[in-house]
C-alpha cells in the first residue's frame, strides 16, 4: 500500500491544471512584458487569472498581486508593512508559520516591537488576550495571524478579528495558506488588509502564489511600495518576468476548488470525521488542536499516541503511509515542532499530523486505523 495523506505539505497537481500549464510551455511561452504577440497572449492569460482569483474571494482585480511562494507572500507583506506604512509594533502568535515567525525576528531585531497573544491548550487565539494587546496601541500596528494553523488546523475567528482591528484601527493581515480554497472569503466585507496564497496547497503548482492587499494600502499617500526591485512587473509590487504557467496552473486550481466546493468540502470533512470516530475506539489516542467543524481545518488532524506506543512518523513510512510530524520546511529538526511546544502538548507522546484531500478515500483511512491498531 502507499498512500498520500500530507496534503497540507503540498497537494497533487490536478490534471486539469497540469493540462492547462502545457501550451504556456510549449507555444504560448512569451514573457508577459513583451510587446508582439507572444506576449499580449501570456499578458491577456495572466490579468484573466487575476479576474477569477479575485472574483472568487470578493476583492477586486488591482488588489491581486501574485508571488512566488506563500513564503515570499508573508515577507512581502509583513516587512513592507514595516518599511513603507510605519509600522511599530506587531501582534501576531507563536504558532504561525516559520516564515510568520522569522520576518517577525526580523524587523524586530530592527526597533518593531513584537508581542505574542495568549493561546489555549488547542493553539486558539484568547480573543479578551488580544483586545487587551490592540487597546494598548498607541503606535501603528500590525495583527498577524494566520487563518488555519498548518500543524492542528485550528482556525482562527477571522470576523472578530478584523472588527476588532478595525475597532482599533490597526493594521490585519492573515496567513491564509491552508484555507484558500478551502473556505470561502468575501473580502468585499471581511475588514482585512492582506491575506497570502500558495497554489501547491490546493493543487496548482509549487512556487506560485498571491498576496490580496487591501487597495487602501496600495492607492493612498503612504502606500506599500516594491518588495523586489526591478522591472514594472505587478504594478511595480513584484518585479521579476511573471511565472505564466504556474499562474495559469493556479487559475485553474483555484476555479476547481471554488467550483466544487461545497463537494469537497463535505467529502473531505467526512474523511476527517471517520478518522475521528475510529481513533476515538483507540484507548490512548488524543488529538492536538480543535477538532470541531466550526473551530477547526476540515483537512487536518494532528493525533499525539500514547508514551509506551512503538508508534512514530518513520513507523507510518515503512507502512506506506505519507504523513508529516510537523511543517514540512522544519523536518529533521530533532525537537519538539514548535506549534505542539506552544500549546504545551506532552513531548514524551509522538504527534503525527494527517492531512486529507479529494483524493483520499475511506479505504485509505481503514488502513491506517488497522496499521494504528496492530501497534497499540
Ligand atoms: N504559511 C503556512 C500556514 C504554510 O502552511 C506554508 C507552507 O507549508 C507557508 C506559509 C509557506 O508556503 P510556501 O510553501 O508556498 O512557501
Amino acid at each position: 500500500m502507499k498512500m498520500y495523506m500530507d496534503n497540507a505539505a503540498t497537494t497533487q497537481v490536478a490534471p486539469e491544471v497540469a493540462a492547462a500549464i502545457m501550451p504556456f510551455l510549449t507555444e504560448n511561452y512569451g514573457n508577459p512584458s513583451s510587446p508582439h504577440l507572444y506576449g499580449s497572449f501570456a499578458k491577456a492569460a495572466i490579468e484573466s487569472v487575476r479576474k477569477s482569483i479575485a472574483s472568487y474571494i470578493n476583492a477586486e482585480q488591482t488588489e491581486i498581486f501574485f508571488t512566488g511562494s506563500g513564503t515570499e507572500g508573508n515577507n512581502m507583506i509583513i516587512k513592507g508593512m514595516v518599511k513603507d506604512l510605519g509600522v511599530r509594533r506587531i501582534i501576531s502568535s507563536a504558532t504561525e508559520h516559520h516564515c510568520v515567525l522569522h520576518s517577525l525576528d526580523k524587523v524586530g531585531s530592527n526597533g518593531v516591537h513584537i508581542e505574542y497573544v495568549k493561546l489555549d491548550t488547542d493553539g486558539k487565539v484568547d480573543y479578551n488576550d488580544l483586545e487587551n494587546l490592540l487597546k494598548k496601541s498607541d503606535v501603528v500596528t500590525l495583527v498577524s495571524l494566520m487563518h488555519a494553523n498548518n500543524e492542528i488546523g485550528t482556525l482562527l475567528n477571522l470576523e472578530l478579528v478584523s472588527e476588532m482591528c478595525a475597532k482599533y484601527n490597526c493594521y490585519f493581515h492573515t496567513d491564509t495558506v491552508q484555507t484558500i480554497g478551502y473556505h470561502l472569503f468575501d473580502l468585499n466585507k471581511l475588514k482585512i488588509h492582506a491575506l497570502t496564497a500558495s497554489a501547491h496547497k490546493f493543487h496548482g503548482i509549487k512556487g506560485t502564489g498571491f498576496v490580496y492587499i487591501n487597495k487602501e494600502l496600495t492607492t493612498g499617500e503612504l502606500k506599500l511600495k516594491a518588495f523586489i526591485d526591478g522591472g514594472s512587473q505587478e504594478r511595480n509590487m513584484r518585479a521579476g518576468t511573471e511565472n505564466v504557467p504556474g499562474i495559469i496552473g493556479m487559475g485553474v486550481a483555484m476555479q476547481l476548488a471554488y467550483d466544487n466546493f461545497d463537494k469537497n468540502k463535505e467529502y473531505i470533512s467526512e474523511l476527517k470525521n471517520y478518522m475521528i470516530t475510529e481513533c476515538l475506539n483507540i484507548t490512548g489516542i488524543s488529538f492536538n488542536g480543535d477538532i470541531t467543524e466550526t473551530g477547526s481545518n476540515y483537512k487536518v488532524l494532528n493525533i499525539s499516541f500514547p508514551e509506551n506506543a512503538s508508534i512514530s512518523l518513520e513507523y507510518f513510512h515503512m507502512e506506506g503511509i505519507a504523513v508529516s510530524g510537523r511543517s514540512a520546511c522544519t523536518t529533521g529538526a530533532v525537537e519538539q515542532s514548535h506549534v505542539l511546544k506552544a500549546i504545551n502538548a506532552n513531548p514524551q507522546r509522538n504527534a503525527v499530523r494527517f492531512s486529507f484531500s479529494k483524493n483520499n478515500t475511506k479505504e485509505e483511512i481503514d488502513y491506517v486505523i488497522g496499521v494504528i491498531k496492530s501497534t497499540i
